[in-house]
């Protein structure tokens, strides 16, 4: 066994992530007067929430009529049908009050003449229920929201006296015998020292899991790791196969392009000019949601008409906007455009590709944020303990496909959420379980067998035949044979684990072992990713099978459950919500305007 030393620290709540949603959910936890520590491998405002551009969508009516019901609607047809549609209501419903809280702390919002928050167009986002124009919904801080978002939060949180133990790697759960959790056992990366946090409730914030694919907007830090220690915990990840594509990445740098800029008023164009997304969505055009503008690109380019010596992809265009326009509302991707791709956006065209995103998948909650540990008949029980909140949560209110803007609300909405039912359920004033000693073990066992572990692969090299791989038989157009080609890849990758070669053995700033615990954190998402993906034998927001080119709701529309056994992955399922939170005479929605139908936009 190995012998590490460890400090213990006692909280109420343990929060591990500090981007967006594990900042609003450590200041709505330390506003409710919890003893509360935030977690965090990098800097806060590091976090890749400060990448977020476009905006955070909430119905607020600053720029024309809006309703939640309306947002509600646009993300139950975004989700294509898999969200649930309690999640889905208390979003849309919540959101506006969610901003409005923003605006309070201090977020510096892009303003209108009358000095209201700003609003811009987004994908996917509509009036009357699908029936009227596009909507202007999406609150922006010029394209720098996300950044806006997270300093103000962090600042906050300060005050409130939150506790941050920042550059500190949470390694695993402690999970108590009959299935507690009972805190985190972290690694100091500045000083190698160990820790154990003991909590009444852990809340995962730890983001997603893009850097499973080679090609990825996400930062280098978005590992999965949240999803990787509920998996060695034996718990579910739930809809994992459906990834989300972000039109517009910049060609082969794969740096993002904000939707907000087709939002503008920017469009895509083919190699004979066409502006071709008003063939495939008459009514949105540029502005259809994520999955199907990805589709088109792809349709596009395999048709010969991509751009560029090799055909191999598409043109956005701004060259068109006014320059106030583009230095007042998109000065950060004018950046962008110019460093990553040589283009004075107010000239020529972007060169852009459908680049890996966001995963709608990840740790099963309810609209609580408390984690599910489903059962034989109780599909929503509930795991004692736990919490996950953000793009690590699948709550699902993203279902099969995200709607731009519709992530920065949902991190701000459920981490509030979270605060609002941990003070509901944690008890101040009891003591601590004793953590487990044998789950402390076992994670710092692991460690330590990573630390010195002296096979034959590298893991860079292990990383880069993961990201081929899945970028490659898991892509925005899937198939039988390919994805069963990649299950078994991603089987021969996982297995060479037990192969892997570290050459750093320090405790500290040692980024070699950092990567490898990474890269095994990466693995079960990757497994779950390709596995419910040659499962789901239909097509569904972004997971679109050519064998199965329709939607089954008869068959399929139920959320995917992957779990992890030594070697193997078991699969199940578990219903959809579709109750309302309130029935219509109450002031909810009309269910019947929410019944599944095809979804054209
Ligand atoms: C380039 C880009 C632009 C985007 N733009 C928008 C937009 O305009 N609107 C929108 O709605 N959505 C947008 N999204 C999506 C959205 O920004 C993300 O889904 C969201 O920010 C994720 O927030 P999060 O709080 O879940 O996690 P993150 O912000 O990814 O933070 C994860 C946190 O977990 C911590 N962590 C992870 N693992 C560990 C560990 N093992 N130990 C300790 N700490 C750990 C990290 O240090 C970090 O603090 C964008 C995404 C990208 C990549």
């Amino acid at each position: 066994m190995a012998a590490y030393e460890y400090e213990t620290h006692e909280y109420d709540v343990v929060v591990v992530g500090a981007g967006g949603s594990g900042l609003r959910a450590t200041l709505g936890m330390a506003e409710q007067g919890l003893r509360t520590a935030c977690i965090t491998k990098v800097f806060p405002t590091r976090s890749h929430t400060v990448a977020a551009q476009g905006g955070i969508a909430a119905s607020l009516s600053n720029m024309g009529p809006d309703h939640w019901q309306w947002h509600m609607y646009d993300t139950v047809k975004g989700s294509d049908w898999l969200g649930d549609t309690d999640a889905m209501e208390y979003l849309a419903r919540e959101a506006p009050k969610a901003v409005y809280e923003l605006e309070h702390y201090g977020v510096p919002f892009s303003r209108t003449e009358e000095g209201r928050i700003y609003q811009r167009p987004f994908g996917g986002h509509t009036t009357k229920f699908g029936e009227g124009p596009p909507v202007q919904r999406t609150c922006a801080a010029a394209d720098r929201t996300g950044h806006a978002i997270l300093h103000t939060l962090y600042g906050q949180s300060l005050k409130q006296q939150a506790e941050f133990y920042i550059e500190y790697f949470a390694i695993d759960l402690i999970m108590s015998e009959d299935g507690q959790c009972q805190g985190v056992v972290a690694w100091n990366l500045d000083d190698g020292t160990m820790h154990v946090f003991s909590a009444k409730m852990v809340v995962l914030a730890t983001g997603g899991y893009g850097r499973a694919y080679f090609s990825a907007t996400s930062a280098h830090t978005c590992t999965g790791d949240g999803n990787g220690m509920v998996a060695r915990a034996g718990l579910a990840l739930q809809d994992m196969e459906f990834v989300q594509f972000h039109p517009t990445g910049i060609y082969g740098a794969g740096t993002l392009i904000t939707e907000g800029a087709r939002g503008e008023g920017g469009y895509l164009t083919n190699s004979e000019g066409e502006r071709f997304m008003e063939r495939y969505a008459p009514t949105y055009k540029d502005l259809a949601s994520r999955d199907v503008v990805s589709r088109c690109m792809t349709m596009e380019i395999r048709e010969g008409r991509g751009v560029g010596p090799n055909k191999d992809h598409i043109y956005l265009h701004l060259n068109h906007l006014p320059k106030e326009t583009l230095d007042l509302r998109l000065p950060g991707i004018s950046e962008s455009a110019r460093i990553f791709a040589g283009v004075d956006v107010t000239k020529d065209p972007i060169p852009v590709l459908p680049t890996v995103h966001y995963n709608m998948g990840g740790i099963p909650t309810n609209y609580w944020g408390e984690v599910l540990d489903p059962a034989e008949g109780d599909p929503d029980r509930v795991a004692p303990g736990l919490m996950a909140v953000g793009e690590a949560s699948c709550a699902s209110v993203h279902g099969a496909n995200r709607l731009g803007s519709n992530s920065l609300i949902d991190l701000v909405v459920f981490g509030r959420a979270a605060a609002i039912r941990a003070a509901e359920v944690v008890d101040a004033q009891a003591p601590n379980p004793e953590p487990n000693k044998a789950a402390i073990d076992k994670a710092l066992d692991r460690f330590d067998a990573f630390r010195h572990a002296d096979g034959g692969t590298s893991t860079a090299e292990l990383r880069l035949e993961m990201q081929k791989t899945m970028q490659e038989n898991a892509a925005v157009f899937r198939t039988e044979e390919v994805l069963a080609e990649g299950v078994e890849k991603m089987d021969a990758i996982a297995a060479k684990m037990d192969d892997i070669k570290v050459t750093d053995r320090s405790l500290i700033w040692n980024s070699d072992l950092m990567e490898t615990l990474e890269l095994d954190n990466l693995m079960p998402n990757a497994l779950c990713t390709i596995n419910g993906a040659l499962a789901r034998k239909e097509s569904r927001g972004a997971h679109a099978r050519e064998d199965y080119a329709d939607r089954d709701d008869e068959t399929w529309r139920k959320h995917t459950l992957a779990r992890i056994e030594g070697r193997s992955l078991r699969l199940d399922y578990r219903p959809v919500h579709t109750e309302p939170l309130l029935r219509q005479e109450e002031g909810g929605i009309d269910l019947a305007q929410i019944a599944p139908k095809a979804r054209v936009y």
